[in-house]
């Protein structure tokens, strides 16, 4: 773990297994309530200089965006063995953490004058808020911890990041290199299981709570929060409808349609989670995304052009399993896969349901893995009102020739981002975040960075 800027080991540690094999290959270490202390007071004493001195942060930051990009290839293998991911999306995601970096290291902090008259000069400014304590999960665990690290750090404030007990070690490495140009206690990376999470949430210490997971711990962090009115940014799961359109081309869509549920397995909070298509269109549609499923290349994630790696962690391939059985067991049929591959490690046959209907849960719940059901629809109000029939509200995407149009109908969906003719396309510019369940705040943008400050109005008479 790195605390106070050095590299500290743990009385206890627990096994990480390499999803693709289904065994432990490495220990990680087991932070204990002393250690978790002592990376906050490192924390909290590092924030009275490093809030200080802008230039200074700006410069850190793209020394650690320059420094993960020069050690991509140490550190995806890490990320690969833990996560499951092929290598050349290890690569990838280490790469847009750095991207991540060095664009909070350039954006500008917003400063408003909205008085200035014989009056009074009123400014708005923004604070950093202290410590923040940052918990992320287990399907991008550097790219999403960069989401945060870079908006938190440039604002002025110090953390404390904890990833999954499920991927710990890219994250530790992560920390290791950025201890190299970070000042000591500005960034405290510790690992151990859920109950670090519940002790970093109530400690005392963090006056901001960032967290990305699962809608049932986020509420848990919410109440844990609250005795204290901790600020708090919740990116949260996601259940993202796809609407086809009547004048969709089906051939044309079903690549990105393919890519936006099966991107990193279908382990993202914003990929296609259910597709709506109207009747006419329902068989050529799911035959097409059929057609990508079962040319989808699966295997281990070290191997050469292996696509789709294995499922992260085995109650997620239970989970994914059991959708899938229960969806069949009610008369959906698999277009294609449906079933774990037979021999060791968590992987899962790319799969397509069709005669598939809400009420059922792989399409009521969130999947988080490759298994996408097509649902036929009979009316775009219809389709809009199921779409949105979820406590759900992360992303949506509607698909058609008439762009216009398909704007027309992506503007009433109830959910962050609502994309047209694309889906999971995101960038360090454009805020993210979830209506209902699916989150509070965002993150991205000039939005995101707003969410690490305190807003103060400095008002000067004259
Ligand atoms: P999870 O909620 O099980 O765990 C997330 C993190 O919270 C882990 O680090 C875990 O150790 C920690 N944690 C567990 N219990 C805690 C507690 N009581 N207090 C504090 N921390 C606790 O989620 P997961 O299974 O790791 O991730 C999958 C979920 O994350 C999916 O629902 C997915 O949609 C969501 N997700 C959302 C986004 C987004 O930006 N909206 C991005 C990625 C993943």
């Amino acid at each position: 773990m790195t605390i106070g800027g050095v590299g500290v080991s743990a009385q206890e540690t627990f096994g990480v297994v390499n999803p693709a094999t289904g065994e432990v290959h490495a220990q990680a270490p087991s932070c204990d309530r002393d250690q978790l202390d002592q990376a906050m007071s490192a924390a909290a004493s590092a924030y009275t200089t490093w809030r200080r001195d802008e230039a200074e942060r700006r410069k850190a930051l793209h020394a650690a965006g320059d420094l993960l990009m020069a050690k991509a290839a140490e550190l995806a293998p890490i990320l690969t063995a833990e996560q499951g991911k092929p290598l050349q999306d290890a690569t990838f995601e280490v790469i847009g953490a750095g991207i991540w970096l060095k664009h909070f290291a350039d954006l500008e902090m917003p400063r408003e004058v909205i008085q200035d008259d014989s009056r009074a000069l009123v400014e708005v400014v923004r604070r950093p808020m202290g410590v923040v304590a940052a918990i992320t999960p287990w399907n991008y665990p550097l790219i999403l911890a960069c989401w945060k690290i870079a908006p938190a750090l440039l604002a002025g404030n110090t953390m404390v990041l904890k990833p999954s007990p499920y991927t710990p070690l890219s994250t530790l490495a992560m920390g290791t290199l950025l201890a190299e140009v970070l000042p000591p206690g500005v960034l405290n990376v510790v690992s151990g299981g859920d109950a670090l999470g519940g002790w970093m949430t109530a400690h005392p210490v963090p006056r901001k709570i960032s967290f990305t997971g699962s809608v049932a711990t986020g509420k848990k962090v919410a109440a844990s929060a609250a005795p204290d009115l901790k600020r708090l940014t919740l990116e949260l799961g996601g259940n993202d409808p796809a609407i086809l359109l009547d004048d969709v081309d089906p051939a044309a869509v079903a690549a990105k349609l393919f890519a936006g549920a099966f991107q990193n397995n279908g382990q993202v909070c914003s990929a296609i989670k259910r597709v709506y298509v109207p009747e006419r269109l329902y068989e050529p549609v799911v035959e097409a995304l059929a057609a990508h499923a079962r040319a989808a290349k699966v295997g281990d994630g070290m191997a050469e052009g292996v696509q789709f790696g294995p499922i992260n962690n085995r109650p997620q391939f239970d989970r994914v399993s059991e959708l899938v059985a229960d969806a069949l067991a009610h008369g959906a049929r698999a277009a294609a896969g449906g079933r774990p591959v037979d021999g060791p490690g968590y992987f899962f046959e790319p799969t397509i349901l069709a005669g598939v209907s809400d009420g059922a849960r792989i399409v009521d719940e969130e999947q988080f893995g490759p298994a996408l059901p097509v649902v036929a629809y009979r009316s775009v109000d219809e389709a809009i009102d199921r779409a949105n029939g979820t406590h759900f509200g992360l992303s949506g995407s509607v698909w058609g020739t008439d762009t216009d149009r398909a704007a027309e109908v992506a503007e009433r969906l109830e959910c962050g981002t609502a994309w047209v003719n694309t889906h999971l396309a995101l960038s360090p510019g454009q805020p993210f975040g979830g209506f209902k369940w699916s989150g509070v705040g965002v993150e991205n943008g000039t939005w995101g960075l707003l969410g690490f400050t305190e807003l103060q109005v400095i008002h000067r008479a004259r």
